[in-house]
């Protein structure tokens, strides 16, 4: 699964979703054999914002790839908070979904923590419910955040034991740095979270053994600020003027510094969309008490 660049390990996000999608496969077919059932995600979708219609989309395909069902809602721009909580109502008691996603952002007029909040939490696959992040909170997850959920999953990948650890966070947003915190704790790093406001970044990174970064600026996190040895996982996607993908971090240069790294693209993002897979068959299974 990795290969040598630099003087770092590559982890390939791409090579380990690929396995946890093969996995799934097979969990799903022995479901619907022994239970009857197919699980399913809807994916709601509000307006027409380009990005989100992609992502929307290669949810879908990757949903059929294991034998998930998806269920695509497509609304209009100008569709009313009332006309989006009425849809997650009905999904919410539907049998055949097990799993439902609001796509982010939502338009400006419909309120993001209400529509949240209104998703059942045992069909909460993103995760991002009070509910959910709360038992995450007290130790005792139910459905996680998905790109964290899936750092973790490349860390255990690369048997990269993270306890006692010094592990810094650039970012705090409720989906990525927050829960990732929250996730490493419970595995006995030690954990600073930076932000837009924290002192001496710099001097905070530098001495991460486990260095994520999560704040959507490219190259960020310069090279020269990675500890010889440390562990990088990349989770930033930025397009350049020239079209070109990188992540929040100088990769070549992080790259000739720590003992492993993930890349951009082809590692943290194909992890998030089998995180997903993954919480579906798992809201499934919940629904069928196995
Ligand atoms: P948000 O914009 O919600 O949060 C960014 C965070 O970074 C904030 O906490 C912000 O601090 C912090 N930040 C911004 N600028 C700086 C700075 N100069 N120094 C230190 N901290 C800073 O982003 P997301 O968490 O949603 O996403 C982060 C990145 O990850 C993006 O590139 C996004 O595309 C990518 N992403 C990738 C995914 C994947 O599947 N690989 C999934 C989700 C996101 P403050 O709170 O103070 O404003």
């Amino acid at each position: 699964m990795d290969s040598i660049s630099g003087g770092a390990a590559i982890i390939s996000g791409k090579d380990i979703a690929a396995g946890i999608r093969a996995g799934l496969k097979g969990q799903v077919l022995k479901m619907q054999e022994k239970n009857g059932v197919t699980p399913g995600l809807a994916v709601i979708l509000v307006g027409d914002n380009p990005a989100s219609k992609v992502y929307v989309r290669n949810k879908g395909k990757a949903c059929e790839e294991v034998g998930i069902k998806s269920f695509q809602h497509t609304l209009p721009a100008e569709t009313t908070e009332e006309g989006l909580l009425k849809l997650i109502d009905k999904l919410n008691r539907s049998k055949e979904v097990h799993g439902i996603l609001v796509q982010l952002p939502l338009p400006f007029h419909i309120n993001e923590t209400r529509v949240i909040e209104a998703i059942s939490p045992i069909k909460d696959v993103d995760g991002f419910h009070p509910y959910n992040l709360g038992r995450l909170v007290t130790g005792n997850p139910l459905l996680q955040p998905c790109t964290p959920y899936g750092v973790i999953k490349m860390l255990e990948a690369a048997a990269i034991d993270v306890s006692g650890k010094e592990a810094v966070i650039v970012g705090r947003s409720n989906i990525v740095g927050k829960p990732m915190a929250l996730m490493l704790l419970r595995r006995n790093a030690t954990v600073t979270v930076c932000h837009s406001r924290t002192r001496n970044i710099e001097e905070k990174i530098k001495r991460g053994d486990i260095v994520v970064a999560a704040l959507g600026k490219p190259e960020f996190v310069k090279g020269e600020w990675i500890k010889s040895g440390a562990v990088v996982i990349d989770v930033g996607i930025n397009r350049l003027p020239d079209g070109k993908l990188v992540g929040d971090v100088e990769f070549g240069g992080a790259a000739q510094r720590a003992s492993w790294i993930t890349p951009v693209p082809g590692g943290v993002g194909p992890m998030t969309i089998a995180m997903l897979l993954h919480n579906t068959v798992d809201a499934a299974r919940m629904s069928l008490g196995v």
